[in-house]
């Protein structure tokens, strides 16, 4: 019998290979991210049985509970962080995760760059661009963010591309837009932008990653 959880990652998928077609981007192209955070962890299992081997989660201690378990039974998962990074936990965050998306700061590229050069390796690395210049939201704002592109650049961070989350109450295509623009003119591929509501609006401009939780693995409830 198919769970709802698997008949939702294949929803997801099938809009995902839609947007793509769409957008006249190649099959493919488009990472999907499972935001597997606060989900009960049969459904995570579920989405592990149907394939899936990409994940998001957005607490280093959260994911260290979980995917070492989960690694050991299904092989290989490229983890990304999609939560912001305090600084003391990013020696654990850097042994844990493929990816980090929530770079946003000199003092955590620094710390990230020690670690780089302890370990001979790096995960990759998004920017968190503050689009919406809100006040309690992280990310560079985008005045700014050539500068720390450049001064992360300077410290052999391997500067993958930038990551948003637009205010939820604007359009996100605007966000989106302006990501794509910023990410343009430093000459960087990643867009790791568009979760379960507008993913197929990230796509159609120019998204390389989407990060999807809710409508693959349901509600989350916190409590
Ligand atoms: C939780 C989260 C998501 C997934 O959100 P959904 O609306 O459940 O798809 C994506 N990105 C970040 C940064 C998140 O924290």
């Amino acid at each position: 019998m198919r769970s709802e959880t698997t008949m939702g990652l294949e929803d997801i998928r099938a809009r995902l290979a839609n947007a793509e077609r769409t957008a006249g981007r190649a099959p493919g192209s488009v990472t999907l991210i499972a935001v597997s955070k606060v989900q009960p962890l049969e459904r995570v299992e579920a989405v592990l049985e149907e394939g899936q081997r990409i994940f998001g989660e957005n607490k280093v201690q959260e994911a260290a509970g979980k995917w070492p378990a989960f690694r050991e039974r299904f092989g290989e998962v490229e983890l990304h962080l999609i939560g912001p990074l305090q600084s003391n936990k990013s020696r654990q965050a850097v042994e844990l995760f493929d990816a980090i998306h929530s770079l946003d700061r000199p003092k955590l590229a620094r710390r990230l760059a020690d670690h780089a050069q302890e370990r001979g390796a790096c995960p990759d690395l998004f920017i968190q661009v503050n689009t919406g210049e809100e006040v309690q939201k992280a990310g560079v704002l985008p005045a700014e963010v050539d500068a720390f592109i450049a001064e992360c650049r300077g410290m052999d961070l391997p500067v993958r591309g930038l990551m948003c989350i637009p205010p939820v109450e604007e359009t996100p295509s605007l966000h989106f837009a302006l990501l794509a623009k910023i990410a343009a003119r430093n000459g960087l591929a990643g867009l790791s932008m568009g979760m379960s509501d507008d993913f197929e609006q990230a796509v159609a401009l120019g998204a390389t990653h989407v990060r999807v939780g809710s409508a693959i693995f349901g509600t989350r409830s916190y409590g």
